[in-house]
């Protein structure tokens, strides 16, 4: 496939995959709008682009290695759908969660700050939900990073040591929750209409598609208005100084407001993953955050005994950064 990796087709669907795929996302998602099963059909797009991404991970991966299995797709889809089916009946959780929510809640919810610009045209009134939204995820993302009780919850996303469409919905389900939380109820709370629960649901569901995929695509400018694959590569960088960046769920707007935005001139890393170990299983992996020795576990910490000269119950000494390599590291398998 030498020939193809040089061709200028190549460098073509590498620089059209990206907005084809998800400008084609979102006509299939406004052809599904118009059904009466318009979340059944919007979640038949959503597994369509799944399979188109999976093709193209094949056709011309950014890292040839990430094709290789891991042992871990089937947590990671179970994770996935966990998250899709509890909502139905929890609260809000996974890809069509809020909308499923948003579809029954809003339209009966009555706001008490209603201060919603409902003359706008619609596809305006979107780009704002869609810039409040991502001011929540924003917020949720770093405070999961910068908060050992939350990194705790997020670390089972970035224990993954390559990056692929099937991990994008690797979360857990706290972690998820807390930043449904923080990126909805702004939106109830001042009024925002149902298609607009809709749409940013589509954009994220999508968005998140696009920056897990292990596809070589080029999106030049996009960088600095998309979360992309480019900058979310940064962001699971096993380097602490990388990894703490690019917190965009959606858009990078936050990032680039509050100066954590990082897209320096050279190939994104594909050394990404934690110091720390998660679970095996994927029960193992969904309790691990409660217990102390699974937080050491995911800390990358010896257990206190074993550490030479710690009062027993102690943690290790040092700052508690969330990625950084730590010393006191118990060796990968
Ligand atoms: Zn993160
Ligand atoms: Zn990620």
């Amino acid at each position: 496939m030498n020939w193809f990796r040089h061709s200028p087709l190549y460098t073509l669907l590498s620089w059209l995959v990206w907005p084809a795929v998800f400008c084609g996302g979102l006509i299939g998602t406004w052809f599904a709008f118009q059904s009466e099963w318009h979340l059944f059909w919007f979640n038949v797009v959503y597994l369509s682009t799944i399979a188109v991404l999976a093709l193209f991970e094949r056709l011309m991966p950014y890292e040839q290695t990430w094709n290789a299995r891991d042992g871990e797709t089937w947590n990671d889809v179970a994770h996935t759908l966990l998250n899709k089916g509890s909502v139905q009946i929890a609260a809000a959780i996974g890809t069509s969660a809020p909308m499923a929510v948003a579809t029954v809640a809003q339209p009966s919810f009555e706001a008490p700050f209603h201060i919603w610009p409902d003359s706008w045209p619609m596809f305006f009134q979107i780009v704002l939900g869609l810039i409040i939204a991502e001011a929540g995820l924003y917020a949720a993302h770093r405070i999961a990073h910068e908060k050992m009780a939350l990194w705790r919850f997020h670390a089972l996303h970035h224990s993954v040591e390559r990056l692929w469409v099937v991990n994008t919905g690797r979360f857990h389900l706290f972690d998820s929750l807390f930043k449904i939380a923080l990126s909805q109820i702004p939106l109830y709370l001042i009024g925002a209409p149902l298609p607009v629960f809709l749409w940013t649901g589509a954009v994220t569901a999508f968005i998140g598609l696009l920056t897990h995929c292990n596809i070589d695509v080029r999106t030049g400018p996009l960088d600095y208005v998309f979360s992309t694959p480019r900058l979310h590569r940064w962001h699971h960088s096993k380097k602490l100084s990388e990894g703490n960046t690019n917190y965009g769920e959606n858009l990078a707007l936050w990032d680039l407001v509050l100066g954590t935005y990082h897209n320096p001139p050279r190939p994104s890393p594909t050394n990404i993953g934690i110091s720390g170990k998660v679970a095996d299983t994927f029960f193992g992996q969904l309790i691990q955050p409660f217990s102390n020795k699974g937080f050491r576990e995911i800390m990358g910490r010896r257990p206190p005994a074993t550490t030479p000269g710690a009062a027993p119950g102690a943690v290790s000494a040092g700052p508690i950064l969330p990625q950084a390599p730590s010393p006191a590291s118990e060796p990968a398998e």
